[in-house]
């Protein structure tokens, strides 16, 4: 298969350009193409010389999401894209459209293998991880269909969110290379606090977070306070329980002094009741020392989503009421902690509904 421009940094691209006896500032040239255009064929970079546009078409590609499907919701604000894969595997991606910001919910993994019984894509197991320019392919894909509003010519995407389908921790080297060219100013030109990543927990993930240049944005899908329940929902949690995730957490806080978001999924008489609102306040809170220590809580921050239905799970939504409690316990335990405002669950597009249906497809992990 030709080497998908999508997949190159810069400095490959300027390699690729030297090897072809291309001037110096060529590589730029065509980058800018790409993240600053958003050109999606070789064809239309027409101020490069036409025996160049030519090679390119035929030794390079540019991306491999084939784009089979467009759903909208909110009065067209929110839409969610089906891209089919080489291979067959399909991915999800959802834009969010607001008055005063763009997100773009971005999928990493083809399937994911982490199993939560809370969400549709965990149905269809792990079937690959998505290569850097797939990544970087649904973000271009976002900042056209946002420039084809009327009047929106020079719009620019304001966040992206790494919560698509699939765990980013587990596909690490790749996700990361698609962050590193998106916050590139020669490149996409995002700022790293404009971008988000979500886990579901990977410890070792979290702590090599710390250690990154980049001060992205993490949010942990925790979604219960204790590990029996935990790992009935959430597999992961018998690889990483909570005392393991609270440590790797109370590092990267340590390490950064940066926030992490908390997103945790209300289901009715499942995690919502008030006393289990108190338990996650102490979980939060510590303990005692060591391992059991409590985190900074002014870095804290609870995000409740109230559960969107996934066909074929007994689960349910909680009602606003115990929502309202839930987070009334969190509050008088000064835990930060709001109630995420929902887009487009009714076109699936919503936390833990992206599946590659048309019936079901954002993951809170
Ligand atoms: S919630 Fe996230 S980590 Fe869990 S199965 Fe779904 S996509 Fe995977």
């Amino acid at each position: 298969m030709n080497t998908s421009l999508y997949d190159l940094t810069l400095a490959e691209l300027d390699a690729m350009m030297r090897a072809w006896n291309q001037p110096a500032f060529r590589a730029r040239q065509v980058y800018r193409h790409i993240y600053s255009n958003y050109t999606d064929t070789p064809t239309a970079m027409t101020d490069l010389p036409l025996a160049l546009r030519e090679r390119l078409a035929a030794e390079t590609s540019m991306g491999s999401l084939r784009l089979t499907r467009v759903q909208t919701a909110d009065d067209g604000q929110t839409r969610k894209a089906l891209f089919a894969l080489p291979d067959g595997a399909v991915v999800e991606t959802v834009l969010m459209i607001y008055p005063d910001r763009s997100t773009v919910c971005v999928s990493t993994q083809a399937g994911c293998a982490m199993g939560c019984v809370f969400c549709a894509t965990a149905k269809l197991g792990l079937l690959r991880n998505l290569s850097s320019g797939e990544i970087v392919e649904q973000v271009l894909w976002a900042s056209r269909e946002l420039r084809k509003r009327p009047g929106a010519a020079g719009a620019r995407l304001s966040n992206i969110v790494f919560m698509g389908m699939g765990e980013p921790f587990a596909n690490y080297e790749r996700w990361w290379s698609a962050v590193e060219r998106l916050h590139d100013p020669q490149g996409f030109n995002l700022g790293a606090r404009g971008m988000t990543v979500s886990t579901v927990g990977l410890a070792q993930g979290i702590r090599r977070l710390a250690a990154e240049s980049l001060p992205i944005n993490l949010a942990i899908s925790l979604h219960a306070p204790d590990d029996a329940l935990r790992s009935a929902m959430m597999p992961v949690n018998k690889r990483y329980p909570l005392a393991e995730l609270m440590d790797a957490t109370r590092f990267y806080m340590m390490e950064t002094n940066r926030r992490v978001s908390f997103e945790y999924v209300l289901m009715q008489g499942q995690n919502d009741s008030p006393q289990q609102a108190l338990a996650l306040a102490q979980l939060l809170r510590g303990f005692g020392h060591g391992k059991n220590a409590g985190l900074p809580l002014n870095l804290c921050h609870v995000n409740l989503i109230p559960w969107n239905p996934v066909p074929g799970t007994p689960l349910g939504r909680s009602e606003r009421q115990r929502v309202l409690a839930f987070q009334q316990v969190l509050h008088e335990q000064a835990i930060p902690c709001t109630v995420r405002v929902e887009r487009g669950v009714e076109i699936a597009a919503a936390c833990g509904q992206l599946a590659g249906s048309s019936t079901i497809t954002l993951n809170p992990a």
